[in-house]
């Protein structure tokens, strides 16, 4: 899949990672990964998962 902003732009990029809000592909040039602990209900209460998640945005949705 190559990079939604760089197709607008004429450029033929690979995408490295999808929006999780818009659902576009976008390369590392275009994306913004933030890291997030997962939660999981476990019983009664929570617990937060040993390692943390990426999550990646657009330049748009950022
Ligand atoms: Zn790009
Ligand atoms: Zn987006």
């Amino acid at each position: 899949m190559l990079c939604y902003e760089c197709a607008l732009d004429d450029r033929r990029q690979a995408s490295a990672a999808v929006c999780t809000r818009c659902g576009i592909a976008v390369c590392t040039e275009h994306s913004a990964v933030t890291t997030v602990r997962p939660r999981r209900a476990i019983g009664l209460g929570t617990t937060t998962l040993g390692s943390p998640a990426r999550l990646a945005t657009c330049t748009t949705c950022r």
